[in-house]
């Protein structure tokens, strides 16, 4: 496209949008391969004053655009769906699958923040990817909600046995900010969707009422969840667990367990000297149970398991799964029944 002709195009797309909506003309902005109305208004730079109230008008006009968020992994995407409904459209940065521990941003990342109107992250370190990627994406209308702000950080509640050096040097900043993993902790996760409810009515006022009703049937689940774990797990305190993933402190702390990770991160391949970690851990602590991740399978520690007489089963972090936000309590559950199980 000349660039003599654009001006004119916009301009023609402009009175389009502002005159009634009818097959033709909305033929006729396919054709023209403009970006939609609210775009094209949103994003002029000329003069020219949107007119919200001219399309408010139009019987025929859609309604506002939904706000756009851009959530970093999928608890975050949950949680904010849960909030939102359908109220706002919502992207996730890392795609479930995708490790997020040490997650690379790609060019699609910085194009979906720097077209967001809220980016909703975890914090406490976790998205180490995220700060050049929204510097990168120039979004200066761009709000962002930290989920676990006015989460006191854990740093070691629970013994953690170091990776050996030289493998776990990259991770040294995960831990930087305090232990990320918050919404594994059903008390925990109702802060971080009190944070995300609070800072979507900021940005998004005209739907407090919706935010406000969906954040609170979703808390109310996450304090009915809580109940099940405390009663589930009151009878066996101090039951210790030991782990390839160092997730659950938090968890660990509410229910009066005890997490002993023998890596920081999950690893494709135990190293001979994590199995000798293993070894020692169920010698000095009274473990009741090895906890794999699942899609995992370790013949190793299957091995492992057999030849020291735990039971080695699946603990799931959340950090991938299906995007339903009830998928949450389908996972904890899951979680509590394995701990249960474990812990008897
Ligand atoms: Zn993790």
């Amino acid at each position: 496209m000349s660039k003599h002709k654009a001006p004119r195009l916009k301009e023609l797309s402009k009175k389009l949008c502002r005159a009634k909506s009818s097959a033709v003309s909305v033929l006729v902005l396919l054709v023209l391969g403009t970006t939609g109305c609210n775009q094209s208004s949103n994003n002029q730079v000329t003069s020219e004053v949107p007119p919200p109230a001219q399309e408010a008008a139009a019987p025929t006009t859609p309604s506002a655009p939904k706000p756009k968020i851009v959530t970093t992994f999928l608890p975050m995407y949950w949680f904010t769906r849960a909030v939102t409904g359908d109220a706002a459209d919502i992207e996730i940065l890392i795609p479930p699958g995708t490790e997020v521990h040490d997650y690379q941003a790609t060019p699609e990342n910085v194009k979906a923040i720097a077209t967001a109107n809220v980016l909703v992250k975890n914090g406490l370190g976790l998205e180490g990817f995220l700060d050049s990627t929204v510097k990168n994406a120039q979004n200066a209308n761009l709000k962002k909600v930290d989920t676990s702000k006015g989460i006191k950080p854990l740093n070691e509640i629970s013994p953690v046995v170091k990776a050996v050096k030289g493998r776990g040097h990259h991770h040294h900043h995960h831990h930087a900010q305090g232990n990320p993993h918050v919404w594994l902790d059903p008390v925990l996760a109702k802060q971080q969707v009190t944070n995300i409810r609070d800072g979507l009515v900021a940005a998004d006022p005209a739907n407090k009422a919706v935010y406000e009703a969906n954040a609170s049937a979703y808390i109310k689940q996450l304090d009915n969840l809580h109940n099940e774990f405390q009663q589930g797990l009151q009878k066996t305190p101090n039951c210790t667990f030991v782990t390839f993933h160092d997730a659950y402190p938090y968890l660990a702390r509410r229910y009066n367990l005890k997490q002993v990770a023998v890596v920081e991160i999950p690893e494709d391949q135990l190293a001979p000297s994590d199995v000798q970690k293993v070894v020692n851990t169920v010698r000095k602590y009274n473990v009741k149970a090895l906890f794999n991740e699942p899609g995992t399978d370790n013949k190793l520690l299957a091995s492992l398991s057999k030849d020291l007489n735990l039971t080695l089963r699946e603990i799931d972090p959340l950090e991938t799964g299906d995007k339903d936000p009830q998928h949450y309590f389908r996972a904890m559950q899951n979680n509590l029944q394995a701990l249960q199980s474990a812990c008897q």
